[in-house]
């Protein structure tokens, strides 16, 4: 399609939008004067969906109604809650319904995880993690390691895009598998690379590891609602995302964890808590463990119903609409940014995404200079900024629109 940089032009590509009207499902933030802003960052946190009061509200009405017994009578009984939001878990990770569950919060999910799959042996103990990763994740992994008595000097692999490039290629990754692939316990990615906003290639990764016998977790803090995923059939061992960023669940809301099929009856070492016990005699409380042979059966405790609900709203639209058009409008609506951002013509700023990329976009600003970002966010934007030098603007399908993304080429323009 061939693209104009004029409001007339972002205003037809709404009119034909099919999920135009899904921006009034959101509470989009007001200025100062009253004007929404440009709502730039559900890469950070998602908005809140109108329809997520009435699904709390449900859970307060009923606790009162209710108290303990709640947990059988309510409408939503509380005891097999979690179990409301797997269907659409399953969906939007390409995974079955037995290999995801709704639990604690994310980076204690991926130490969970990592008790199960990273296993160190004197031989076997490396973790391939991005340079740039998460830091809560680069904390995580590092402990783990020196939890099992090894060195992450030694026994952590960070990796880093080449010289002058900005992101990590496949053939790299490959190349370090081939070398020391003996040596590498465990491959633990962010599936979108939260910094570059660069999607790994899932299912490449993973076949070159378990070649090697190396189990691969991916992160999916940014990629859970924003890309298309098919965890199960990429044979993943396991994956962990959070409900807040595109998944519009609230602040701090619970998070997942997918567990592939195919380990859940290897009798996998993990921390046990009653919840990941099998459930006819769970209130029976015996004294040894027996886990669900489901990724259930990684769950410590009864989880916070009213966050579960805030889950449940947000998934509704999710099931609505699909994760198929929710990615075909993210690509047309980067497609139109990437057009816009060229349109301006500036050689202080370079986006560093690569083309395989979610609905982020990551705007390298020339010398790190911050006032840029801070002269957009005077003039309504919300978008974050990223040490050392980057923007990162994510225009999230649900609730931004092509004239959102005019609008804010406008002030960027203006402002450069
Ligand atoms: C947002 C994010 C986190 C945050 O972790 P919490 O445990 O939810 O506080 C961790 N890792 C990545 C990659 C993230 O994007």
């Amino acid at each position: 399609m061939s693209y104009k940089n004029t409001i007339e032009f972002a205003q037809k590509l709404d009119a034909k939008d099919e999920l135009r009207k899904y921006k009034e499902e959101f509470h989009i933030p007001l200025q100062k004067n009253g004007k929404e802003h440009i709502y730039m960052c559900g890469n950070s946190l998602g908005l809140q969906p109108k329809r997520t009061k009435e699904f709390l509200n449900q859970e307060l009405e009923d606790w009162a109604k209710f108290g303990v017994e709640g947990h059988f009578h309510a409408q939503n009984p509380w005891m097999p809650y979690h179990e409301f939001l797997t269907d659409s878990y399953a969906k939007i990770v390409g995974a079955k319904t037995t290999e995801v569950v709704a639990m604690n919060t994310l980076t204690v999910n991926l130490h969970l995880m990592m008790v199960s799959f990273y296993r160190p042996t004197e031989k076997r103990h490396k973790i391939i993690i991005e340079k740039d990763a998460f830091p809560s994740d680069i904390y995580a992994v590092e402990s783990q390691i020196t939890h099992h008595g090894f060195c992450p000097d030694s026994s952590l692999i960070k990796l880093k895009p080449r010289n002058g490039e900005s992101v990590i290629r496949t053939e790299d990754i490959q190349d370090i598998i081939e070398k020391e692939g003996n040596e590498i316990a465990l491959i633990m990615l962010g599936g979108v690379n939260y910094y570059t906003g660069q999607v790994f290639e899932f299912e490449k990764i993973t076949e070159l590891a378990h070649l090697k016998g190396i189990n691969v977790g991916f992160d999916l803090a940014h990629a859970a609602g924003n890309v298309k995923l098919e965890l199960n059939k990429w044979a993943v061992d396991f994956a962990v995302w959070c409900s807040y960023k595109y998944l519009n669940s609230g602040p701090g809301s619970v998070a997942a964890a997918f567990v592939h099929e195919k380990h859940h009856n290897d009798n996998l070492p993990r921390f046990a808590g009653w919840w990941g016990h099998n459930k006819e005699d769970r209130f029976k409380m015996p004294d040894d463990f027996t886990p669900i042979t489901t990724a259930e059966g990684w769950q410590l405790s009864n989880p916070p119903i009213l966050s579960l609900a805030a889950i449940r709203a947000s998934l509704s639209i999710f099931d609505e609409v699909g994760m198929e058009k929710l990615v075909s409008k993210s690509k047309e609506l980067t497609d139109y940014f990437m057009f816009l951002l060229d349109a301006i013509e500036s050689d202080r700023i370079e986006i560093i995404t690569p083309k395989e990329r979610g609905c982020q976009l990551s705007i390298r600003v020339k010398n790190g200079n911050k006032e840029l970002f801070d002269k957009i966010t005077q003039k309504g934007v919300i978008a974050d900024w990223r040490e050392p030098d980057v923007i990162r603007i994510a225009p999230v399908p649900l609730y931004n629109s092509f004239t959102d993304i005019f609008n804010f080429y406008s002030i960027l323009k203006q402002v450069l």
